[in-house]
């Protein structure tokens, strides 16, 4: 187990965060297991989550009059971000949620910057969580992972396996399948690009002032578990609102 915070098993409640509201976005490589801490912390914490395309597609009207994306991993343009992100934190959406989780957001610099602006507008504060992983970890994560195309319309949603055959989902027996995004090339690609747009999230963060603490997800998932509640619990008393960049 490695974090950068002393370890405390306390989990976080919903009055945790006094100094206001508070929006924390959850990044790392894929396969670093994103999807599931996230889901973990939002049930301990009440929290509800965020997650750009999720929100593009209950609510395609946002996006009205934009060309298509032309990416191959389906990335939206820094417009079309800043319309949802209007849309989420400046709208009713989350406006009586002490605590929101971002699900793998931002990807850049450049939404991480649109990001702290309307965090700013909307008198919210903010924090980057970042899972570390290795290649090793990622690489095996991404290999095991399967989703049930029968079961929820959560895609991301790791699927639970039948206990006498591991091929096959537990609730409703279909057969289980790998992610779209989880074939090799386009993890290639994710990997690719998380590494390159990394460094630059991290140098936006600074200039914001944002808080950004990072958890290494090469532990198994009870410790890994362990001690991102701790870390979340501790962003959420230190965050801060994010300032404007200094020239
Ligand atoms: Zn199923």
């Amino acid at each position: 187990m490695s974090t950068n915070v002393a370890i405390d098993h306390d989990v976080p409640s919903r009055d945790s965060s006094p100094g206001g509201p508070v929006l924390v976005a959850v990044i790392g490589p894929p396969g670093a297991g994103k999807s599931t801490i996230v889901r973990g912390l939002a049930r301990a914490n009440g929290a509800p989550v965020f997650r750009l395309r999720e929100t593009i597609r209950a609510r395609p009207g946002l996006l009205a009059g934009l060309a298509p994306s032309p990416d191959p991993l389906g990335w939206v343009s820094l417009e079309a971000v800043r319309r949802v992100l209007i849309a989420a934190f400046l709208g009713s959406a989350y406006a009586a949620d002490p605590v929101v989780l971002l699900d793998n957001f931002p990807g850049t610099a450049g939404q991480l910057n649109l990001l702290a602006e309307i965090a700013g507008q909307a008198g919210r504060r903010l924090a980057l969580l970042e899972l570390t992983a290795t290649a090793a970890t990622a690489v095996a994560r991404v290999a095991e992972r399967r989703v049930c195309p029968a079961c929820g319309p959560d895609p991301h949603a790791p699927a639970e396996p039948a206990t006498d055959d591991p091929e096959l989902c537990s609730s409703c027996r279909a057969a289980l399948i790998r992610r779209t995004s989880d074939v090799p090339r386009l993890h290639g690609l994710r990997m690719a690009r998380y590494l390159a747009n990394r460094p630059e999230i991290a140098e936006s963060a600074a200039d914001h002032a944002i808080e950004h603490r990072t958890v290494s997800a090469d532990d198994d998932l009870t410790a890994v578990r362990s001690s991102v509640n701790a870390v979340l619990s501790h962003l959420l008393t230190t965050a801060t609102q994010p300032r404007g960049r200094q020239p």
